[in-house]
């Protein structure tokens, strides 16, 4: 049976296994620099999708993706299409919910955006709350920040947003559709502060201030795209696919709990 969900045919979703991990991509349509195109996100988040269901095809579930995010403080820059938190949640939780009617009970929400982290831990929670099954949200980069520092040539700062990390993925994949001679170098989001620190690879910020985004950044892009390269994007996505199994493996394995109200 194929991991593609909108390859199935009726039949094949009432039969199919209903433990296998569905998938959901859930990305932005932005401004990524002007070395980097709109789909940067949907493109990797959705690459590291096909790698998953590519190593384990009898595993996953891969639905079509979201290509939309939570990012109207990137509308200062021609392009970007902004969902409100609201309403991404309540489309997200609708997909869940459409989901958990068939009878599927492991979805895995994996954000390739960094301001849909905190939506879809909320969408993630009110699925679980509202359908009793397992349903987890992750940022990909969260799963495998020690190895981005270990594979990195950049600084602290230089990655965060059509940065090194994100450049060299895009390299790797779609060479065709990046311009590495517009790249620019902007560490321009206090990667000293201890408390402001916005690095991917930073085990997250500890506050959070999400300014508009042509308030600290010139060009759109937040860390070092300059030294980024396909081969170190082609160890940065492998790993993201590794790890983004390696979590598929741990849901699977997960018990399903039975609730006792004690009341
Ligand atoms: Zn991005």
């Amino acid at each position: 049976m194929t991991p593609y969900y909108g390859k199935l045919t009726w039949e094949e979703v009432r039969d199919a296994d209903k433990d296998r991990v569905v998938i959901l991509s859930v990305s932005a349509t932005e401004d990524h620099g002007p070395h980097m195109a709109l789909d940067t996100d949907t493109l990797l988040g959705t690459s590291i999708a096909d790698g998953v269901a590519k190593a384990a095809p009898d595993e996953v579930f891969i639905m079509p993706p979201i290509p939309y995010g939570f990012n109207e403080h990137h509308k200062d820059f021609p392009g970007v299409i902004w969902i409100g938190p609201e309403t991404l949640i309540a489309f997200i939780t609708d997909v869940t919910r459409s989901l958990a009617h068939h009878g599927f009970r492991r979805l895995l929400l994996l954000n390739s955006h960094g301001s849909n982290h905190s939506v879809l831990d909320l969408a993630a929670r009110k699925t679980v709350i509202e359908n009793e099954i397992i349903c987890v949200s992750a940022s990909y980069w969260n799963l495998m920040s020690d190895r981005i520092n270990a594979m990195r040539a950049s600084e602290t700062g230089g990655i965060a947003h059509a940065c090194e990390f994100e450049a060299a993925m895009y390299m790797h994949l779609d060479p065709a559709h990046i311009y590495p001679e517009r790249a620019a170098k902007q560490v321009v989001h206090n990667p000293d502060s201890r408390y402001f620190n916005l690095d991917l690879a930073s085990g997250g910020a500890r506050a959070m201030l999400m300014r508009w985004w042509s308030e600290h950044s010139p060009d759109g892009t937040m860390g070092d795209p300059t030294v980024a390269t396909a081969e170190n994007g082609k160890r940065f996505f492998d790993a993201a696919v590794e790890e983004t199994l390696g979590l598929v493996r741990e849901m699977r394995a997960l018990p399903i709990l039975p609730r006792k109200d004690h009341h």
